[in-house]
């Protein structure tokens, strides 16, 4: 079967992939591929299921949690993609920010941790940070070099071309798949929206902290995650705006909480600044079904792209290859929109 797939970020690839090693011909489109247009280039990759877009939308916890379970796998399959399962601690600062995050702790049935507590996990925390709770099953990977890897398997079969309308590759293949993140909305008038991420990266000696941190700290929510080359990505900002500015205001809270959070972090270089946009939906989780007879989407991952890369490959591929949707599929239909 010839595949078109529409978009080459993390979620065309991985389908892409999923449908090559199934014998399908997959051809790639994407106007920039390895390109810093995408939302996977600018994503932490923290892989968080029991984050808050899971607290916040329910229905979604089933299909976090089986990409979670995939990932180990997944990842020593693509080879060295920064997989780390070192675990996430979750930190609060101030009273409020306890309160706050006492919330979300109960949701996922972590434990409290006192501070002192937090801190014999990672030594570099604040003495002011008041609390904690550990997940160890909220791990991280490397989005660009998951990126890479992808794309070496695709090798030859990525087509550098923006597509303007569907119709545009639907004669050269038996089948499409949509995926072009953001770029979705125009193509088939779905309701993904951008949202704006702003991120930092900054470069010290490796081994200043061992887990990924998210934490809130005088209401500033921030997410720290160490990389074993000693880069740590700090981020994000949740915007609901399309255009590309790194703003003053936003550089100030992600940096004043992770200082706030992690003291030492103030001797750190700043090696990048960068802007990406998360496809949104009105509910936002993502669209993954078909469209019609030879069209299937799958986008909208806000979020949750990276996390939800290798089931959205593996659902996609069975539906695209067998016809047969599986019932993990059914609450992300495009039809919950009024769509197809
Ligand atoms: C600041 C930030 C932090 C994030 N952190 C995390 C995280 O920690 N964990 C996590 O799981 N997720 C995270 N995400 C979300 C994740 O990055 C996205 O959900 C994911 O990248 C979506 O993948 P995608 O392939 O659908 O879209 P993208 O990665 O945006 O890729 C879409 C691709 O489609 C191409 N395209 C667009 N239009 C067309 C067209 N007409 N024709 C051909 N190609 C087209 C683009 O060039 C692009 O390459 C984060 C996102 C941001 C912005």
């Amino acid at each position: 079967m010839r595949v078109a797939i529409i978009g080459g970020g993390i979620i065309g690839l991985a389908a892409g992939r999923e449908l090559l090693l199934r014998g399908a011909d997959v051809t790639v489109f994407d106007p920039a591929p390895g390109g810093t247009g995408g939302a996977w280039h600018v994503a932490a990759g923290m892989l968080a299921p029991g984050g808050e877009s899971a607290f916040e939308f329910p229905y979604l916890e089933p299909l976090l949690a089986a990409s979670n379970e995939l990932w180990p796998a997944y990842a020593a399959e693509l080879g060295e993609v920064g997989y780390d399962d070192a675990g996430t601690l979750s930190v609060a600062l101030t009273a409020d920010d306890v309160a706050e995050a006492r919330r979300e702790w109960a949701h996922q049935k972590l434990a409290a941790l006192t501070g002192s507590q937090v801190r014999d996990r990672e030594p570099a925390l604040s003495p002011r940070v008041r609390a904690g709770a550990f997940a160890p099953t909220e791990r991280q990977v490397d989005p660009r070099k998951v990126v890479a890897a992808l794309r070496e398997s695709l090798s030859g079969r990525i087509v550098p071309r923006l597509v303007g309308e569907l119709s545009g590759v639907a004669d050269e293949a038996d089948a499409v798949v949509v995926a072009a993140g953001c770029g979705t909305a125009a193509l088939t008038g779905l309701p993904i929206r951008p949202v704006k991420g702003q991120m930092l990266r900054l470069r010290g000696e490796p081994g200043l902290i061992a887990h990924v941190i998210d934490g809130v700290a005088d209401g500033r929510h921030v997410y720290l995650v160490p990389r074993a080359d000693g880069e740590v990505v700090v981020g994000a900002t949740q915007e609901e705006r399309s255009d590309r500015a790194l703003t003053a205001g936003g550089v100030h809270d992600l940096l004043r909480a992770a200082l706030d959070l992690v003291p030492g972090l103030a001797e750190h270089e700043i090696t990048e600044f960068t802007v990406g946009h998360r496809p949104g939906t009105p509910d936002n989780a993502p669209i993954l079904g078909r469209l019609d007879d030879r069209t299937v989407v799958a986008a909208g991952h806000h979020r949750n792209g990276v996390l939800l890369a290798p089931i959205t490959a593996r659902l996609v591929a069975d539906l695209v290859l067998t016809g047969v949707a599986d019932p993990l599929i059914d609450a992300f239909t495009p039809r919950r929109f009024g769509c197809a």
